[in-house]
């Protein structure tokens, strides 16, 4: 095991790296998680390893986006297992969405390994292994989805997305939750909401976000969804990596 002292400056990040280094060893975690890990930590360091207003407003419109959903999906793959589980059950019970486990490389090993991790962390369902659906467009494994899930419901957070995946299900004309710290991505620019921020901020701010709206009007929460412009934040998100900027 690891000891990080508390008071280096870099502890968070230290920690989260823990986090998907664990998530591998337990083989809920792929090793190309390991890279994409690399990647998001190199703009998180850009980004000032916080929150930008833009990803708060972001995290806010997705929050009134759950809560208006028929049917909110929030899909996990095994770097945001290993991060977030316990705050991704959270959010389920604040929003009332489902949860569903949806893997770049699928393995069963890997899809139950990533159910019961979910479950340990207090989720009672967790779906994603019945597959018994398709995504349009995309080559057999990667298009596995459980029709009573992501299949069926009209807005998804997909954190952490595949370009090519975030791409095929917008064209099925769901909302998109992107969380990825790289506004240039193309999971980020194919959302409906690109929220660029580290997935162990933007959870615990959107679930926050949607106990503040729960007693909103449904007036009131179209509003904020109305007034969140997609590339406003997709912009300001990459002028603060370029200048160091926004406050
Ligand atoms: P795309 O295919 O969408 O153009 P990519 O190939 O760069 O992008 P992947 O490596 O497939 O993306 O997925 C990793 C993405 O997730 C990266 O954009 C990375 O910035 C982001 N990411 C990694 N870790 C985190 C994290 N902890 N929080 C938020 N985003 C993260
Ligand atoms: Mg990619």
């Amino acid at each position: 095991d690891i000891d990080i002292p508390e008071d280096h400056p870099r502890y968070e990040s230290l920690l989260t790296r823990h986090r998907i280094e664990d998530g591998v060893d337990k083989g809920i975690t792929s090793r190309q998680g390991l890279i994409a890990q690399g990647r998001g930590e190199t703009f998180d360091y850009l980004l000032g390893e916080r929150t930008i207003p833009s990803a708060a407003a972001a995290e806010r419109a997705a929050a009134a986006y759950l809560l208006l959903a028929e049917h909110p999906v929030l899909s996990v793959n095994g770097n945001v297992a290993a991060l977030v589980p316990g705050e991704l059950v959270e959010l389920a019970e604040a929003t009332g969405a489902d949860l569903e486990v949806n893997l770049f490389n699928r393995t069963e090993a890997r899809m139950q390994a990533i159910v019961d991790h979910l479950r340990e962390h207090g989720a009672d369902e967790v779906k994603g292994l019945t597959a018994d659906g398709r995504i349009p467009g995309l080559s057999h494994e990667r298009a596995k989805v459980d029709s009573d899930g992501i299949g069926d419901a009209d807005v998804v957070l997909v954190p952490l997305e595949d370009g090519d995946r975030a791409e095929a299900l917008a064209a099925m004309g769901k909302v998109e939750l992107v969380v990825d710290l790289n506004p240039m991505s193309r999971s980020a620019q194919s959302a409906t909401v690109p929220i660029v921020d580290n997935i162990v901020r933007a959870v615990p701010n959107i679930t926050r976000h949607a106990r503040e709206l729960a007693t909103a009007s449904r007036e009131e929460l179209q509003r904020i969804v109305d007034e969140f412009d997609r590339d406003e934040a997709l912009a300001a998100a990459e002028q603060a990596i370029r200048e160091g900027g926004e406050d």
